[in-house]
């Protein structure tokens, strides 16, 4: 039986190693993911759109060695507001699969194309107190199409609850226990933006203040409160599709995440980071006790004994001392790229 399998890519440039390194990439992941044989191949159909003229797309099959099948290379037709340096291409095939087992392959520009296809990742960032996790992570998740999940927040709702309540979580995190019945969190996303909700209450503005942050350090160390939370962020991640933060989503909560990222920086450039945005917001504050406080969630967040902040094997180290938001933006977004192309089978 022959059938058809499709694929497209974009090329970097047009010219001919731009254009030959596309092709062949393609044509490599498609027979790959399909376990093909040259000689399964009944012939190969390129087009490409009109701005690519250095090379012909069909040139680059022969490169890799496959000189028997017949090739064709046509133009697409010169359509307003089409994807730009476009190759796609139809393989025929003899086989005995059936459609439904062919896997068509889109790569870079092109995967905009079949966004059914196209896999979106679990992408896990874990890391210290202050080193522009959240930030940097709600960004790269609003560019690349994904949803932000901010546990840290989840942490800090518990801890609002025992301030508001006057439980003394900073000494007594185990009172928060008996509680946890007593607490209802709910999270929805409003204009991208994750909001939180304590008992039906909006608290997303309470939970940044500095008292909210030692406290959620601190219920962060009880194994219950923990067991609650995490069941309730790998409901929220099931779909996939998300970039989640905080200190064990690579360890614990998303241990198969395809993509892991221990996002760090030095304890002054953190402090120096929490004082711009405290003064920014006119809010209280004085730096060397955000510095200490730096230090001391550091040490409470690395040595506790549920779920220590650690960099996984599997996890990318990127160290943002010396870059400023936009490069730490970038550098996220390149690595779910490739991460989503190695795992766009
Ligand atoms: O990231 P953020 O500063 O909002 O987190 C507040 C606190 O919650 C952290 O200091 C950490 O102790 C705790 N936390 C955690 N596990 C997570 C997220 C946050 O223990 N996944």
């Amino acid at each position: 039986m022959i059938r058809a399998i499709r694929g497209a890519t974009t090329a970097d440039e047009n010219t001919r190693e731009s254009i030959f390194s596309a092709v062949q990439e393609l044509m490599a992941r498609i027979m790959d993911a399909n376990s093909l044989d040259t000689a399964d191949i009944a012939d190969i159909i390129f087009t490409a759109t009109p701005d690519i003229t250095a090379v012909f797309p069909a040139a680059a099959v022969r490169g890799m060695g496959i000189t028997d099948v017949p090739l064709l290379d046509m133009a697409a037709p010169d359509v307003d507001g089409a994807l730009k340096m476009c190759i796609r291409v139809m393989i025929h095939i003899n086989t005995e699969f059936g459609n439904d087992q062919l896997r068509h392959i889109y790569l870079k520009g092109a995967r905009s194309l079949r966004p059914d296809l196209a896999k979106k990742i679990s992408v896990a960032i874990d890391g210290p107190a202050g080193a522009g996790k959240s930030s940097v992570a709600k960004r790269a998740a609003k560019d690349m199409g994904y949803v932000y999940i901010d546990t840290g927040a989840m942490y800090r709702t518990v801890g609002v609850y025992g301030l508001i309540n006057d439980i003394d979580v900073i000494n007594k995190p185990e009172d928060i226990v008996s509680e946890l019945d007593r607490i209802r969190i709910d999270i929805s996303y409003e204009g991208g933006m994750q909001k939180m909700y304590l008992n039906g209450a909006d608290v997303s503005e309470r939970i940044r203040e500095q008292d909210a942050s030692m406290a959620a350090s601190a219920v962060a160390t009880v194994r219950e409160v923990r067991a609650r939370l995490v069941e309730l962020q790998r409901e929220m991640a099931k779909k996939g599709g998300v970039v989640m933060d905080g200190r064990d989503i690579g360890s614990v909560v998303l241990p198969d995440a395809e993509l892991k990222i221990y996002l760090t920086a030095s304890v002054y450039e953190r402090a120096m980071r929490r004082y711009r945005e405290y003064i920014e917001k006119n809010m209280e504050c004085d730096f060397e006790s955000l510095r200490q406080e730096v230090e001391a969630r550091d040490k409470n967040d690395m040595t506790r004994a549920e779920s220590p902040l650690v960099q996984t094997e599997d996890a990318v180290l990127l160290d943002t001392s010396e870059m400023n938001f936009e490069e730490a933006v970038a550098a996220v977004e390149e690595f779910i790229r490739k991460a989503e192309e190695y795992s766009a089978v």
